[in-house]
């Protein structure tokens, strides 16, 4: 029984606009792919991670991850985030051991705890196929059209934003990726196979870092000891 995390990594991160990929941003002084995989290692719950970095940065993504030795193996990304996953999980399939579980965590959401990661595992355990952390929406939601004019309130009982690490029997991630499409998520590709997915409680520390508050936000969190450097 093992764990194998996937961390697409590749990602170019413009809307950064720091001019280096987003993987390699400082944080604090450390690569924001090592606070990633940091976290990842220290949920105590994975086996290997396994980063599919930008093509063209391997060498900079294994010298980033260089001290967690054998736990991480880099490959090289795709041009999108689903392309990504997809050249990752083929790395996996390579392996002799095939994990039970399979979590795919976005690089970019580097101040996951440690709780979400166990939470999803075992959600995957007791027998879910498709699991993702979630949070209820806190704002008004409207729908808006090209020239600004609202269309209408959404009711956003109901409404969820998503989150990583989102967790697969691993047959059920290969299905979905086997049956094409590119979406923003994993357990979207399960959902257009009809196969059920079942939401956990995220938390807000799981944030994507995205833009430059993004990364305000970051620095901030780690320097008041919110989530563990
Ligand atoms: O662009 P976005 O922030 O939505 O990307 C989510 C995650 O997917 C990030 O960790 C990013 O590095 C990754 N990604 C990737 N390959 C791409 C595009 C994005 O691995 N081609």
């Amino acid at each position: 029984m093992s764990v194998v995390a996937l961390v697409p990594a590749a990602g170019r991160g413009e809307r950064l606009g720091s001019g280096l990929p987003k993987a390699f941003v400082p944080i604090c002084g450390e690569p924001l792919l090592r606070h990633a995989v940091r976290g990842i290692v220290r949920s105590g719950c994975v086996d290997l991670v396994v980063v599919a970095a930008p093509a063209a940065d391997l060498g900079t993504a294994s010298a980033v991850l260089a001290e967690f030795g054998d736990a991480v193996r880099v490959v090289g990304g795709g041009a999108t985030r689903t392309a990504s996953v997809r050249l990752a999980l083929d790395a996996v399939q390579e392996l002799d051991a095939g994990p039970d579980v399979v979590l795919v965590h976005d690089a970019a959401r580097a101040f996951t705890p440690a709780a979400v990661f166990q939470a999803v595992v075992r959600a995957v355990r007791a027998g879910a196929g498709a699991v993702i952390p979630v949070l209820p929406l806190v704002d008004t939601v409207k729908r808006v059209d090209d020239a600004g004019r609202v269309l209408d309130t959404v009711d956003r009982a109901t409404l969820r934003s998503v989150q990583t690490p989102q967790g697969f029997a691993p047959d059920v991630l290969r299905r979905a990726h086997a049956a094409g499409g590119d979406l923003t998520d994993d357990a979207g590709l399960v959902e257009a196979l009809g196969l059920p997915v079942l939401a956990v409680p995220g938390d807000p520390l799981a944030f994507k870092v995205t833009t430059p508050f993004d990364l305000v936000l970051a620095e901030g969190v780690l320097r008041a000891g919110v989530a563990a450097p």
